[in-house]
């Protein structure tokens, strides 16, 4: 699914316009004081309402009603006729996204201010100036951009006799810049609510633009093999295809094996250690062992989450649409790893997996992995002797040498090797 992606670029601005620039700047400062008793009025006339209402239900046990107290069906809509007559030098476009900017902060802490665990909101000096999208226009010229800004009303336009709107020149010094401000001009990337902002003596337009994340796209048929091991912690790659992804280990074992050892000897002591511990019971006397056992926990979770996010990175940028894995009921695999910890290891990496695959729309499928780590990926040939240790696969009968995580992730990544296997096998048997 595609992803809309918002960011912000700042861009230093440089004055144009027809009115004297010392002019000017005293009109975007006063705009700025405006923006800041806008913001603040907006929140005070929120909280005002809410508070009043909320008496009211503990006194009379009756909510107010809006349209009867203000004759408005929102309190938006009141706020911004309230404050229209009040500021009428403010584009109207900037007045309601200010309206807009404050109530969204006023109730992402409303529960909190009327509990009275948090005071209300309130704006400082300097305050950035609300540009909606639609009062800004960008141009170019010759590799020269300039930005047109709707930033008063029109009766104070008039009233200027301004031929246009509030016209600047946008510095883009670097490759970055620029490269957004010709995505934005070719409409590649949609302008959002964006800011001016004055700061060390100089004004800026801070720019919020988004896109699309298009997704590459994924091919079904296209499948990863993913083999969980312990020797490597993920092996993944695909027969007939160059690349791989792989993971060692260690990491993941070293901490576990270390972990475990000292559970073991904090369970013995804990279990002598008698009355010198404060508390008597069996609980706090074990309190170390189970805090062991949480860091373990953490520690794996931790993995499994950068490991799977790894791995389906991986497939989503080499296009796989399809994530074979051996499916873990029925495996019982020689792991090295402690027998208590071998399976939530395991069972936790493949369902990270599998979830985050999902997200990206890869299908997942499980196949038996019975003999997978046997089976010479090339020939197919299926032998015991075929993997002399745990780290080497060598076929007996074509010769061919491998890693033993890699050749049996090829193997998983094969369609259906499940039944090519059990054909493989029952004419193995006949000969
Ligand atoms: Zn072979």
């Amino acid at each position: 699914m595609p992803k809309q992606i918002s960011k912000v670029m700042k861009y230093e601005l440089k004055y144009l316009g027809e009115e004297d620039f010392y002019e000017m700047q005293k009109m975007l400062w006063s705009l700025q004081e405006d923006t800041r008793e806008i913001l603040n009025k907006t929140i005070q006339i929120f909280f005002h309402w809410d508070y009043t209402n909320k008496e009211s239900l503990e006194t009379t046990g009756k909510a107010l009603n809006l349209v009867e107290e203000t004759g408005y069906k929102d309190i938006s809509g009141y706020v911004y006729d309230k404050l229209k007559s009040r500021y009428p030098d403010m584009s109207r476009g900037n007045l309601s996204a200010t309206i807009r900017a404050a109530s969204k902060k006023y109730r992402s802490s409303k529960v909190d201010i009327l509990k009275g665990t948090m005071s209300i909101p309130s704006y400082k000096k300097d305050q950035p100036i609300i540009l909606r999208p639609d009062g800004i226009r960008l141009h170019e010229r010759e590799m020269i951009y300039t930005v047109e800004l709707s930033l008063f009303s029109g009766d104070f336009k008039k009233k200027k006799a301004w031929k246009s709107n509030v016209l600047f020149q946008i510095k883009a010094c670097d490759k970055a810049q620029k490269a957004i401000m010709q995505r934005l001009l070719s409409r590649e990337y949609k302008l959002g609510e964006s800011k001016l902002v004055y700061k060390k003596k100089k004004w800026f337009i801070y720019i919020t633009y988004s896109f699309k994340k298009t997704d590459a796209k994924l091919d079904k048929n296209k499948i990863l093999g993913v083999d969980l091991g312990v020797t490597y912690a993920i092996y993944a790659c695909s027969i007939g295809e160059y690349g791989s992804f792989s993971i060692k280990g260690e990491e993941a074992l070293e901490y576990a094996k270390r972990l475990e050892a000292r559970t073991i000897s904090k369970q013995k002591q804990a279990r002598y250690c008698g009355e010198g511990r404060i508390g008597h019971g069996i609980k706090t006397r074990l309190s170390t062992v189970y805090s062991t056992r949480n860091k373990l926990a953490n520690h794996r979770d931790t993995l499994n989450h950068r490991y799977s996010k790894a791995v389906v990175d991986y497939a989503v940028k080499n296009r796989y649409g399809t994530i074979q894995m051996e499916n873990l009921s029925c495996i019982k695999k020689n792991t090295g790893f402690p027998k208590r910890l071998q399976h939530w290891t395991y069972y936790d990496l493949q369902s990270k997996i599998e979830y985050k695959a999902a997200e990206q729309g890869i299908q997942v499928i499980k196949i038996n992995p019975k003999f997978t780590s046997l089976r010479c990926s090339q020939c197919g040939c299926i032998h015991k002797d075929n993997r002399k240790t745990q780290e080497s696969f060598q076929c007996v009968e074509c010769g061919y040498k491998d890693n033993a995580d890699h050749n049996a992730a090829l193997n998983i990544s094969i369609p259906q090797i499940d039944l090519i296997i059990k054909e493989e096998m029952t004419s193995a048997k006949e000969k």
